[in-house]
């Protein structure tokens, strides 16, 4: 029965009940009434002068009431405008679970149970960390799913990827939604493989062509010097996009590196001697050591990346500048690989493209420098591999400061600075 209803009821049974109280007490029915009737006049007039004290309700254009709880038209227009949105977000291909503060599963769609094993009863109020645990979602759950996860195995058929996110809802609730990029990956898988092996097959015939043009003496055929120049010079430059691309495809494919200690001392000093070998004395350059701290890697990825950024400073350098190259540990406990030059410097509106394949700022230069624009692109992937980035902050006209950040887990202090060093 409605609420309206029910409050009608009431009064009108305690207004029989208390005439035939009063009739009773002064034992004249009629008194009685007369007196019942006077307290209902009071009671009227002193509710209709607090409804009159009220603001008027506020109505909308057609005409429901703005408190739609109180009229069920309106309760079950949105009941079924709920059901419609459930029903929608159950149709979803993708898997949608709505979690607790506490990783608690409290609803979830068909799809979940497709792409993440959820079923129902038995998964509802579940705690999805402790369903998933030792699989890739589930720790990544554990570590707080502060990131969205672009890639990662089904937890019940690992062929399948998944790319997850969680999505605040609320004050304490969360929206994992998990997505099937299976057939993305596959493609990306394609071209990857299509690279690596164009990338394969082309380097056998380059070193063959190269190695003959190397044996031909310019001096024996002084017409065809200019033209042998040539020659090696354009295959050299194949040489070496073949080399980069296959440094490329090896990294994207290696799901960890090589982890092992990488002493950073002996590692500085041989990049320096490889700028000044680069250089021959175009350049002034320097070697600034400000921490003994080491790092934990992969020696050959670290000194492809260091490298590549130092190589880079010595060509877009004009001679007579100057290059620094610094190893520092942060204030936050992060280490920090700078190559600092006063070269020809980038305009800010390239900054963020640099580590795209084959982008260059201005190709005519990179070509005559012997560049290929691959080089910007294996630093990335080198240190996404060690969970570091690049910072690129650079003045066209003043120079440039390329810096690899490490994360504090991975630079080692010897054992001596370690006790001195605050805790991080
Ligand atoms: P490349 O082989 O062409 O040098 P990279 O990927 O190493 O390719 O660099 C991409 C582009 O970034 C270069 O073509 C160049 O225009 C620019 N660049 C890289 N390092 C520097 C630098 N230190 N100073 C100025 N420009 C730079």
């Amino acid at each position: 029965m409605p609420r309206s209803r029910l409050i009608s009821a009431v009064l009108l049974g305690g207004w029989l009940l208390a005439v035939t109280l009063l009739a009773y007490l002064v034992r004249q029915p009629l008194a009685g009434f007369a007196l019942a009737a006077a307290l209902a006049l009071i009671w009227m007039s002193w509710s209709m002068q607090r409804l009159r004290s009220l603001p008027a309700p506020s109505v909308t254009p057609a005409g429901t009431p703005a408190h739609p709880g109180h009229d069920p038209r309106r309760v079950r227009l949105l009941a079924a405008q709920f059901r419609a949105l459930r029903n929608a977000v159950a149709a979803l291909p993708d898997a949608v679970v709505l979690l607790d503060d506490q990783c608690h599963a409290l609803w979830f769609n068909p799809a979940a149970g497709t792409l993440l094993g959820l079923q129902r009863p038995q998964h509802l109020h579940c705690n999805l960390r402790e369903q998933l645990r030792d699989t890739t979602i589930g720790d990544w759950l554990a570590a707080g799913a502060n990131e969205p996860l672009p890639d990662a195995p089904a937890p019940q058929d690992p062929l399948r990827h998944l790319s997850l996110s969680l999505i605040p809802v609320g004050e304490s609730q969360r929206l994992l939604l998990a997505r099937d990029i299976s057939t993305l990956a596959r493609l990306e898988q394609m071209r990857r493989d299509f690279v690596a092996n164009v990338s394969h097959e082309l380097r056998t015939p380059l070193t063959v062509i190269h190695g003959y043009l190397e044996l031909l003496d310019p001096e024996d055929v002084p017409q065809l010097a200019g033209v042998l120049n040539d020659m090696r010079g354009q295959s050299k430059r194949m040489a070496q996009i073949v080399e980069d691309l296959l440094t490329l495809s090896r990294l994207e494919t290696q799901t960890g590196a090589n982890e092992e200690p990488v002493a950073m001392a002996p590692l500085l000093a041989t990049l320096r001697r490889e700028a000044e070998a680069l250089s021959q004395g175009r350049h002034r350059i320097t070697l600034e050591v400000e921490t003994p701290a080491d790092l934990y890697g992969s020696l050959k990825d670290l000194h492809s990346a260091c490298s590549n950024l130092v190589s880079n400073a010595v060509r877009y350098t004009p001679s007579g500048g100057s290059i620094r190259i610094r190893w520092e540990r942060l204030a936050d406990g992060r280490g920090a690989f700078s190559v600092i030059d006063t070269g020809y410097g980038i305009p800010a509106h390239h900054i963020s493209r640099l580590t795209e394949r084959f982008y260059r700022v201005s190709s005519s230069r990179s070509r005559e420098l012997g560049g290929t624009g691959l080089g910007l692109s294996i630093v990335k992937h080198a240190l996404g591999m060690h969970q570091a980035r690049i910072d690129i902050r650079s003045e066209p006209g003043q120079g440039s400061t390329f810096t690899a950040l490490f994360p504090a887990a991975r630079v080692l202090l010897p054992v001596a600075a370690a006790d001195a060093a605050p805790a991080d």
